[in-house]
Protein backbone atom coordinates (compact mmCIF):
# COMPACT_ATOMS: atom_id res chain seq x y z
CA UNK A 1 0.00 0.00 0.00
CA UNK A 2 2.99 2.41 1.20
CA UNK A 3 4.82 1.36 -2.00
CA UNK A 4 1.43 2.64 -4.27
CA UNK A 5 1.19 5.66 -2.68
CA UNK A 6 4.88 6.29 -3.09
CA UNK A 7 4.15 5.64 -7.11
CA UNK A 8 0.88 7.63 -6.97
CA UNK A 9 2.48 10.66 -5.47
CA UNK A 10 5.40 10.12 -8.28
CA UNK A 11 2.84 10.35 -11.01
CA UNK A 12 0.81 13.32 -9.31
CA UNK A 13 4.21 15.06 -9.58
CA UNK A 14 5.23 14.19 -12.99
CA UNK A 15 1.14 15.84 -14.10
CA UNK A 16 2.00 19.19 -12.31
CA UNK A 17 5.47 19.25 -14.22
CA UNK A 18 3.67 18.94 -17.07
CA UNK A 19 1.06 21.69 -16.64
CA UNK A 20 3.79 24.15 -14.96
CA UNK A 21 5.50 23.97 -18.67
CA UNK A 22 2.17 24.04 -20.33
CA UNK A 23 1.88 27.22 -18.26
CA UNK A 24 5.24 28.49 -19.52
CA UNK A 25 4.31 28.38 -23.14
CA UNK A 26 1.29 30.45 -22.72
CA UNK A 27 -1.98 28.37 -22.47
CA UNK A 28 -3.01 31.08 -20.24
CA UNK A 29 -6.58 30.78 -19.01
CA UNK A 30 -7.35 27.31 -19.81
CA UNK A 31 -4.69 25.46 -17.45
CA UNK A 32 -5.14 28.24 -14.77
CA UNK A 33 -8.61 27.28 -14.62
CA UNK A 34 -7.65 23.38 -14.52
CA UNK A 35 -5.13 24.11 -12.13
CA UNK A 36 -7.51 25.71 -9.27
CA UNK A 37 -9.89 22.62 -10.00
CA UNK A 38 -7.24 19.70 -9.66
CA UNK A 39 -7.10 19.39 -5.55
CA UNK A 40 -5.39 16.55 -3.53
CA UNK A 41 -7.14 13.95 -1.42
CA UNK A 42 -6.84 11.37 0.57
CA UNK A 43 -8.44 7.52 0.32
CA UNK A 44 -8.91 5.75 3.65
CA UNK A 45 -8.65 2.05 4.25
CA UNK A 46 -9.36 0.17 7.59
CA UNK A 47 -7.61 -3.01 7.07
CA UNK A 48 -7.70 -3.04 3.58
CA UNK A 49 -11.03 -2.10 3.28
CA UNK A 50 -12.07 1.15 1.77
CA UNK A 51 -14.05 3.60 4.17
CA UNK A 52 -14.12 6.85 2.64
CA UNK A 53 -12.26 9.77 1.33
CA UNK A 54 -10.84 12.80 3.43
CA UNK A 55 -9.14 16.02 2.09
CA UNK A 56 -5.51 15.34 3.97
CA UNK A 57 -4.78 12.18 5.61
CA UNK A 58 -3.70 14.39 8.41
CA UNK A 59 -7.36 14.64 9.32
CA UNK A 60 -7.47 10.65 10.32
CA UNK A 61 -3.83 10.14 11.51
CA UNK A 62 -3.42 13.48 13.87
CA UNK A 63 -6.53 12.04 15.86
CA UNK A 64 -4.80 8.98 16.12
CA UNK A 65 -1.89 9.97 17.24
CA UNK A 66 -3.20 11.90 19.97
CA UNK A 67 -5.29 9.15 20.84
CA UNK A 68 -1.86 6.90 21.09
CA UNK A 69 -0.05 9.40 23.60
CA UNK A 70 -3.15 10.11 25.13
CA UNK A 71 -3.07 6.09 26.57
CA UNK A 72 0.35 6.74 26.49
CA UNK A 73 0.54 8.80 29.25
CA UNK A 74 -1.56 6.44 31.36
CA UNK A 75 -0.16 3.45 30.05
CA UNK A 76 4.22 4.64 29.79
CA UNK A 77 5.34 0.98 29.74
CA UNK A 78 3.13 -0.03 26.82
CA UNK A 79 3.63 -0.79 23.04
CA UNK A 80 0.21 0.91 21.92
CA UNK A 81 -0.95 0.22 18.34
CA UNK A 82 -4.30 0.63 16.52
CA UNK A 83 -6.72 -1.92 16.90
CA UNK A 84 -7.26 -2.41 12.91
CA UNK A 85 -4.04 -1.07 9.87
CA UNK A 86 -5.35 2.21 8.98
CA UNK A 87 -3.58 3.20 5.49
CA UNK A 88 -4.26 5.99 2.92
CA UNK A 89 -3.78 6.74 -0.74
CA UNK A 90 -3.15 10.09 -1.65
CA UNK A 91 -4.81 11.38 -5.09
CA UNK A 92 -4.63 14.53 -7.25
CA UNK A 93 -8.30 14.81 -8.58
CA UNK A 94 -10.89 17.48 -10.24
CA UNK A 95 -13.38 18.39 -8.72
CA UNK A 96 -13.55 15.08 -5.71
CA UNK A 97 -16.07 14.30 -3.05
CA UNK A 98 -14.65 14.03 0.42
CA UNK A 99 -16.43 14.15 4.08
CA UNK A 100 -13.82 14.85 6.56
CA UNK A 101 -16.39 14.49 9.41
CA UNK A 102 -18.21 11.51 8.31
CA UNK A 103 -14.66 9.19 7.63
CA UNK A 104 -13.24 10.86 10.96
CA UNK A 105 -16.94 9.66 12.78
CA UNK A 106 -16.30 6.01 10.83
CA UNK A 107 -12.58 5.90 12.16
CA UNK A 108 -13.45 6.67 16.04
CA UNK A 109 -16.10 4.01 15.89
CA UNK A 110 -14.05 1.32 13.31
CA UNK A 111 -10.46 1.79 15.25
CA UNK A 112 -9.81 1.30 19.43
CA UNK A 113 -5.76 2.09 20.86
CA UNK A 114 -4.84 -1.33 21.50
CA UNK A 115 -1.57 -3.01 23.27
CA UNK A 116 0.21 -5.77 22.76
CA UNK A 117 0.16 -7.88 25.34
CA UNK A 118 0.74 -11.67 26.37
CA UNK A 119 -2.40 -13.90 27.01
CA UNK A 120 -1.85 -16.11 29.82
CA UNK A 121 -3.95 -19.69 29.08
CA UNK A 122 -5.18 -22.66 30.86
CA UNK A 123 -5.67 -25.27 28.91
CA UNK A 124 -5.90 -22.92 25.55
CA UNK A 125 -8.57 -20.38 27.49
CA UNK A 126 -7.28 -17.04 28.38
CA UNK A 127 -7.57 -16.40 32.11
CA UNK A 128 -5.30 -13.24 32.34
CA UNK A 129 -3.53 -10.21 29.71
CA UNK A 130 -0.05 -9.34 30.81
CA UNK A 131 2.13 -6.82 29.46
CA UNK A 132 4.13 -9.04 28.52
CA UNK A 133 5.48 -13.16 28.34
CA UNK A 134 8.33 -12.22 31.50
CA UNK A 135 5.50 -10.60 33.36
CA UNK A 136 3.10 -13.70 32.47
CA UNK A 137 6.10 -15.94 33.50
CA UNK A 138 6.05 -13.43 36.51
CA UNK A 139 2.86 -14.30 37.76
CA UNK A 140 2.75 -18.06 37.83
CA UNK A 141 6.47 -18.21 39.61
CA UNK A 142 4.65 -16.12 41.97
CA UNK A 143 1.96 -18.55 42.32
CA UNK A 144 4.24 -21.17 42.82
CA UNK A 145 5.86 -19.18 45.42
CA UNK A 146 2.99 -19.18 47.09
CA UNK A 147 2.39 -22.17 48.40
CA UNK A 148 5.40 -23.44 48.77
CA UNK A 149 6.82 -22.89 52.16
CA UNK A 150 8.99 -20.01 52.42
CA UNK A 151 11.72 -20.88 54.45
CA UNK A 152 12.57 -23.96 52.10
CA UNK A 153 14.31 -23.06 48.36
CA UNK A 154 12.56 -22.70 45.69
CA UNK A 155 15.17 -24.55 43.72
CA UNK A 156 14.27 -27.51 42.74
CA UNK A 157 16.74 -30.53 44.19
CA UNK A 158 17.34 -33.41 42.28
CA UNK A 159 21.16 -33.70 44.00
CA UNK A 160 21.32 -36.67 45.76
CA UNK A 161 24.24 -35.50 48.10
CA UNK A 162 21.62 -33.27 49.42
CA UNK A 163 19.26 -35.52 50.04
CA UNK A 164 22.02 -37.69 51.72
CA UNK A 165 22.85 -34.88 53.90
CA UNK A 166 18.80 -34.43 55.93
CA UNK A 167 18.51 -34.59 59.25
CA UNK A 168 15.11 -35.36 61.31
CA UNK A 169 13.43 -31.91 60.54
CA UNK A 170 15.13 -31.28 57.33
CA UNK A 171 13.11 -30.98 53.95
CA UNK A 172 13.41 -29.76 50.17
CA UNK A 173 10.93 -29.21 47.54
CA UNK A 174 11.81 -31.67 44.89
CA UNK A 175 8.95 -30.63 42.62
CA UNK A 176 6.94 -28.00 41.96
CA UNK A 177 3.92 -28.69 39.45
CA UNK A 178 0.64 -27.02 38.09
CA UNK A 179 -2.43 -29.57 37.48
CA UNK A 180 -3.34 -27.47 34.18
CA UNK A 181 -1.28 -27.11 30.99
CA UNK A 182 -0.33 -23.25 31.17
CA UNK A 183 0.57 -21.40 27.41
CA UNK A 184 1.15 -18.29 26.21
CA UNK A 185 -0.06 -15.98 23.17
CA UNK A 186 0.23 -12.38 21.82
CA UNK A 187 -2.84 -10.95 21.81
CA UNK A 188 -3.93 -7.47 21.49
CA UNK A 189 -6.46 -5.89 23.79
CA UNK A 190 -7.56 -2.48 25.22
CA UNK A 191 -4.74 -1.18 27.54
CA UNK A 192 -7.83 -1.04 30.04
CA UNK A 193 -8.03 -5.31 30.47
CA UNK A 194 -4.42 -6.22 31.18
CA UNK A 195 -3.48 -6.95 34.83
CA UNK A 196 -0.90 -6.60 36.79
CA UNK A 197 1.27 -9.71 38.06
CA UNK A 198 -0.36 -9.43 41.85
CA UNK A 199 -4.05 -9.06 39.67
CA UNK A 200 -3.13 -12.35 37.67
CA UNK A 201 -1.97 -14.36 40.61
CA UNK A 202 -5.21 -13.77 42.40
CA UNK A 203 -7.64 -14.77 39.29
CA UNK A 204 -5.32 -18.06 38.87
CA UNK A 205 -6.19 -18.25 42.70
CA UNK A 206 -9.65 -17.57 42.72
CA UNK A 207 -10.55 -18.91 39.26
CA UNK A 208 -13.79 -19.80 37.68
CA UNK A 209 -17.00 -21.18 39.07
CA UNK A 210 -17.25 -24.96 38.99
CA UNK A 211 -20.36 -26.89 38.93
CA UNK A 212 -20.39 -29.76 40.95
CA UNK A 213 -23.42 -31.79 43.02
CA UNK A 214 -24.29 -31.42 46.69
CA UNK A 215 -25.96 -33.72 48.26
CA UNK A 216 -28.95 -32.77 50.21
CA UNK A 217 -28.31 -33.32 54.30
CA UNK A 218 -31.60 -34.33 56.44
CA UNK A 219 -33.66 -31.23 56.90
CA UNK A 220 -31.38 -28.77 54.59
CA UNK A 221 -33.20 -26.21 53.14
CA UNK A 222 -32.62 -25.16 49.48
CA UNK A 223 -31.77 -21.30 50.75
CA UNK A 224 -29.41 -22.83 53.13
CA UNK A 225 -28.07 -24.65 50.40
CA UNK A 226 -27.85 -21.38 48.18
CA UNK A 227 -26.79 -19.63 50.91
CA UNK A 228 -23.97 -21.97 51.75
CA UNK A 229 -22.03 -21.81 48.09
CA UNK A 230 -23.26 -17.76 48.04
CA UNK A 231 -25.77 -18.40 44.91
CA UNK A 232 -28.64 -15.96 44.15
CA UNK A 233 -31.83 -18.05 44.71
CA UNK A 234 -32.28 -17.03 40.84
CA UNK A 235 -28.84 -18.38 39.78
CA UNK A 236 -30.02 -21.66 41.62
CA UNK A 237 -33.12 -21.97 39.99
CA UNK A 238 -30.87 -21.87 37.04
CA UNK A 239 -28.86 -24.55 37.60
CA UNK A 240 -31.79 -26.67 38.79
CA UNK A 241 -34.42 -26.21 36.34
CA UNK A 242 -36.10 -29.09 37.60
CA UNK A 243 -37.03 -27.96 40.78
CA UNK A 244 -38.99 -25.45 41.76
CA UNK A 245 -38.78 -22.83 44.59
CA UNK A 246 -41.70 -24.61 47.00
CA UNK A 247 -40.33 -28.04 46.56
CA UNK A 248 -39.28 -29.81 49.80
CA UNK A 249 -35.77 -31.26 49.49
CA UNK A 250 -35.16 -34.90 50.26
CA UNK A 251 -32.11 -36.10 52.32
CA UNK A 252 -29.36 -37.35 49.63
CA UNK A 253 -31.40 -35.83 46.95
CA UNK A 254 -28.52 -34.28 44.71
CA UNK A 255 -28.78 -31.09 43.32
CA UNK A 256 -26.33 -29.03 41.31
CA UNK A 257 -24.31 -25.86 42.54
CA UNK A 258 -21.07 -24.08 41.77
CA UNK A 259 -18.28 -22.58 44.01
CA UNK A 260 -15.25 -21.01 42.61
CA UNK A 261 -11.96 -23.36 42.14
CA UNK A 262 -8.87 -22.14 41.32
CA UNK A 263 -7.76 -22.16 37.50
CA UNK A 264 -4.67 -24.22 38.68
CA UNK A 265 -3.57 -26.09 41.10
CA UNK A 266 0.08 -25.78 42.90
CA UNK A 267 1.18 -29.06 43.47
CA UNK A 268 4.32 -29.33 45.36
CA UNK A 269 6.39 -32.14 46.06
CA UNK A 270 8.97 -32.43 49.25
CA UNK A 271 11.26 -34.98 50.88
CA UNK A 272 11.98 -34.93 53.95
CA UNK A 273 13.60 -36.67 57.09
CA UNK A 274 11.83 -37.15 60.45
CA UNK A 275 12.68 -38.69 63.61
CA UNK A 276 9.99 -40.97 65.45
CA UNK A 277 9.71 -42.52 68.64
CA UNK A 278 9.47 -46.79 68.68
CA UNK A 279 7.27 -47.39 71.84
CA UNK A 280 8.62 -50.30 73.73
CA UNK A 281 6.47 -53.44 74.74
CA UNK A 282 5.93 -54.80 77.49
CA UNK A 283 6.17 -58.32 78.75
CA UNK A 284 4.82 -59.91 81.80
CA UNK A 285 6.75 -62.94 82.91
CA UNK A 286 5.09 -65.28 86.18
CA UNK A 287 7.43 -66.67 88.09
CA UNK A 288 7.57 -69.24 91.43
CA UNK A 289 10.72 -67.18 93.32
CA UNK A 290 7.76 -64.29 93.71
CA UNK A 291 4.40 -64.70 96.05
CA UNK A 292 1.12 -63.92 94.57
CA UNK A 293 0.49 -60.35 94.41
CA UNK A 294 4.42 -59.45 94.61
CA UNK A 295 6.06 -58.10 90.93
CA UNK A 296 9.25 -57.23 90.26
CA UNK A 297 10.68 -55.18 87.18
CA UNK A 298 13.26 -57.46 85.65
CA UNK A 299 14.30 -55.25 83.09
CA UNK A 300 13.37 -51.54 82.50
CA UNK A 301 11.88 -50.80 79.06
CA UNK A 302 13.18 -47.89 76.93
CA UNK A 303 11.68 -46.46 73.08
CA UNK A 304 13.41 -46.51 70.37
CA UNK A 305 14.06 -44.29 67.61
CA UNK A 306 13.79 -44.54 64.21
CA UNK A 307 14.41 -42.12 60.89
CA UNK A 308 11.97 -41.93 58.50
CA UNK A 309 12.24 -40.58 55.20
CA UNK A 310 9.20 -39.64 53.29
CA UNK A 311 7.62 -37.92 50.43
CA UNK A 312 4.97 -35.38 50.84
CA UNK A 313 2.39 -33.69 48.33
CA UNK A 314 1.01 -30.41 48.78
CA UNK A 315 -1.80 -28.90 46.44
CA UNK A 316 -2.30 -25.39 47.23
CA UNK A 317 -0.89 -25.34 50.28
CA UNK A 318 -2.78 -28.34 51.74
CA UNK A 319 -1.19 -31.58 52.43
CA UNK A 320 -2.56 -34.31 50.47
CA UNK A 321 -0.55 -37.56 50.49
CA UNK A 322 2.57 -38.61 52.59
CA UNK A 323 4.76 -41.88 51.21
CA UNK A 324 7.17 -43.70 53.36
CA UNK A 325 10.16 -44.03 51.22
CA UNK A 326 12.76 -45.36 53.71
CA UNK A 327 13.02 -46.43 57.54
CA UNK A 328 15.76 -46.68 59.61
CA UNK A 329 16.31 -47.90 63.41
CA UNK A 330 18.44 -45.26 65.41
CA UNK A 331 17.89 -47.08 68.50
CA UNK A 332 16.21 -50.32 69.08
CA UNK A 333 13.56 -50.09 71.98
CA UNK A 334 14.19 -52.41 75.41
CA UNK A 335 10.87 -54.23 75.70
CA UNK A 336 10.36 -53.92 79.44
CA UNK A 337 10.00 -57.42 81.42
CA UNK A 338 7.95 -57.37 84.44
CA UNK A 339 7.80 -60.17 86.80
CA UNK A 340 4.83 -61.42 88.53
CA UNK A 341 4.71 -64.21 91.61
CA UNK A 342 2.94 -67.05 91.75
CA UNK A 343 4.15 -68.77 94.83
CA UNK A 344 1.47 -69.51 97.34
CA UNK A 345 1.66 -67.44 100.49
CA UNK A 346 2.59 -69.77 103.32
CA UNK A 347 -0.83 -69.30 105.24
CA UNK A 348 0.80 -70.91 108.82
CA UNK A 349 3.25 -69.31 110.63
CA UNK A 350 6.63 -70.27 111.52
CA UNK A 351 6.53 -68.74 115.24
CA UNK A 352 9.37 -66.24 115.20
CA UNK A 353 7.40 -63.00 114.82
CA UNK A 354 8.69 -59.68 113.25
CA UNK A 355 8.50 -56.11 114.33
CA UNK A 356 4.71 -55.25 113.15
CA UNK A 357 5.87 -51.01 112.45
CA UNK A 358 8.88 -49.28 110.93
CA UNK A 359 11.03 -48.63 113.75
CA UNK A 360 9.13 -46.66 116.53
CA UNK A 361 8.97 -46.48 120.35
CA UNK A 362 7.13 -48.45 122.91
CA UNK A 363 4.98 -45.92 124.72
CA UNK A 364 3.20 -48.30 127.09
CA UNK A 365 3.83 -51.99 127.84
CA UNK A 366 1.79 -54.96 128.78
CA UNK A 367 0.19 -55.09 132.63
CA UNK A 368 -1.98 -53.29 134.78
CA UNK A 369 -2.64 -49.66 134.08
CA UNK A 370 -5.48 -47.09 135.16
CA UNK A 371 -7.45 -50.06 137.33
CA UNK A 372 -7.11 -52.33 134.15
CA UNK A 373 -5.07 -54.93 132.22
CA UNK A 374 -3.75 -53.50 129.21
CA UNK A 375 -3.40 -56.26 126.91
CA UNK A 376 -0.79 -55.75 124.52
CA UNK A 377 1.96 -53.09 123.57
CA UNK A 378 1.23 -49.29 122.18
CA UNK A 379 3.89 -48.43 119.48
CA UNK A 380 4.35 -45.01 118.33
CA UNK A 381 6.85 -41.97 116.86
CA UNK A 382 7.29 -43.80 113.81
CA UNK A 383 8.16 -41.98 110.53
CA UNK A 384 6.39 -44.34 108.02
CA UNK A 385 3.13 -45.11 109.47
CA UNK A 386 2.75 -49.03 107.83
CA UNK A 387 1.25 -51.50 109.85
CA UNK A 388 2.87 -55.35 109.14
CA UNK A 389 2.06 -58.69 109.97
CA UNK A 390 4.26 -59.87 112.53
CA UNK A 391 3.76 -63.40 111.05
CA UNK A 392 2.46 -65.43 107.88
CA UNK A 393 -1.04 -66.28 108.18
CA UNK A 394 -4.75 -65.64 107.16
CA UNK A 395 -6.75 -62.83 108.13
CA UNK A 396 -9.32 -63.77 110.55
CA UNK A 397 -11.11 -60.45 111.56
CA UNK A 398 -11.65 -56.96 110.06
CA UNK A 399 -13.68 -54.83 112.28
CA UNK A 400 -14.34 -51.52 113.56
CA UNK A 401 -15.54 -50.59 117.06
CA UNK A 402 -15.56 -46.72 117.65
CA UNK A 403 -15.90 -46.82 121.47
CA UNK A 404 -12.68 -49.37 121.84
CA UNK A 405 -10.20 -50.39 119.14
CA UNK A 406 -11.57 -48.41 116.27
CA UNK A 407 -10.19 -50.25 113.04
CA UNK A 408 -9.12 -53.57 114.27
CA UNK A 409 -6.81 -56.39 112.13
CA UNK A 410 -6.85 -59.67 114.04
CA UNK A 411 -4.16 -62.57 112.48
CA UNK A 412 -4.36 -66.02 113.01
CA UNK A 413 -1.03 -67.43 112.42
CA UNK A 414 -2.78 -71.33 112.03
CA UNK A 415 -0.06 -72.42 114.68
CA UNK A 416 -1.81 -71.74 117.76
CA UNK A 417 -0.58 -68.11 117.77
CA UNK A 418 -2.93 -64.64 116.78
CA UNK A 419 -2.22 -61.60 116.52
CA UNK A 420 -4.20 -58.11 117.15
CA UNK A 421 -3.43 -54.68 115.45
CA UNK A 422 -5.97 -51.64 116.71
CA UNK A 423 -6.75 -47.87 115.82
CA UNK A 424 -5.61 -48.24 111.70
CA UNK A 425 -6.21 -45.21 109.61
CA UNK A 426 -7.39 -47.75 106.96
CA UNK A 427 -6.64 -51.37 106.41
CA UNK A 428 -5.12 -52.86 103.37
CA UNK A 429 -6.41 -56.41 103.41
CA UNK A 430 -9.53 -58.52 103.80
CA UNK A 431 -11.02 -61.07 105.46
CA UNK A 432 -9.71 -64.26 104.49
CA UNK A 433 -6.40 -63.10 102.98
CA UNK A 434 -3.49 -64.98 103.61
CA UNK A 435 -0.70 -62.62 104.42
CA UNK A 436 2.92 -63.11 105.08
CA UNK A 437 5.40 -62.26 107.95
CA UNK A 438 6.23 -58.25 107.12
CA UNK A 439 3.29 -57.59 104.45
CA UNK A 440 1.76 -54.42 104.73
CA UNK A 441 -1.58 -54.65 106.33
CA UNK A 442 -2.56 -51.21 106.55
CA UNK A 443 -1.47 -47.69 108.54
CA UNK A 444 -1.08 -46.49 111.62
CA UNK A 445 -3.93 -44.17 113.30
CA UNK A 446 -5.80 -43.17 116.08
CA UNK A 447 -9.37 -44.68 115.48
CA UNK A 448 -11.18 -45.93 118.46
CA UNK A 449 -10.75 -45.17 122.15
CA UNK A 450 -7.33 -43.61 121.45
CA UNK A 451 -5.47 -40.74 122.76
CA UNK A 452 -3.07 -40.45 119.82
CA UNK A 453 -1.21 -41.92 116.52
CA UNK A 454 -0.39 -45.59 117.75
CA UNK A 455 -0.48 -49.21 116.94
CA UNK A 456 -1.60 -50.91 119.88
CA UNK A 457 -0.32 -54.83 118.93
CA UNK A 458 -1.64 -57.96 121.10
CA UNK A 459 -0.03 -61.92 120.73
CA UNK A 460 -2.65 -64.52 121.76
CA UNK A 461 -1.83 -68.23 122.21
CA UNK A 462 -4.09 -70.88 122.05
CA UNK A 463 -6.89 -68.10 123.39
CA UNK A 464 -4.96 -66.51 126.01
CA UNK A 465 -3.11 -63.40 126.13
CA UNK A 466 1.05 -63.23 125.64
CA UNK A 467 3.48 -60.27 126.60
CA UNK A 468 4.47 -59.03 123.14
CA UNK A 469 7.78 -58.48 124.04
CA UNK A 470 8.33 -61.77 124.60
CA UNK A 471 7.93 -62.00 120.50
CA UNK A 472 8.85 -58.98 119.25
CA UNK A 473 11.65 -56.75 119.65
CA UNK A 474 12.24 -53.44 117.69
ZN1 LIG B 1 -2.84 -50.19 124.04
Amino acid sequence: MRELNTIRNRSVFMTKLALATLLSFGVMIGSVYAEENIITVSHVYVDGEYIGTVKDKSVIQDYIDRKISEKQEKFEDYQLAPSKKVTYVTEQAFTPEYDNKKVLEEIKQEVAIEVKTTALQVNGETVAYLPTKKAAETALQELKTEYTDKSTQIELVSNTNEKKDMKPGDSVVTDINLSEKVSYSEARIKPEQVMKIEEAVEVLKTGDKEEFIHKVKEGETLEEISNFYNLSAEDFMLLNSTLSLGNKLEADQEVKVEQKGPYVDVIVEKEGMREETIEHDKKVVETDELYIGESEVKQEGSDGKKEIRYTKTIVNGEEKETKIIEETIIEDPVEEIILKGTKQKPSRGDGSFVWPAVGGIITSEMGQRWGRMHKGIDISGVSDRTIKAADNGVVSEVSYNDGEYGNRVVIDHNNGYETYYFHLASVSVEDGEVVKAGEKIGVMGSTGNSTGMHLHFEVHKNGSVKNPLNYVSN
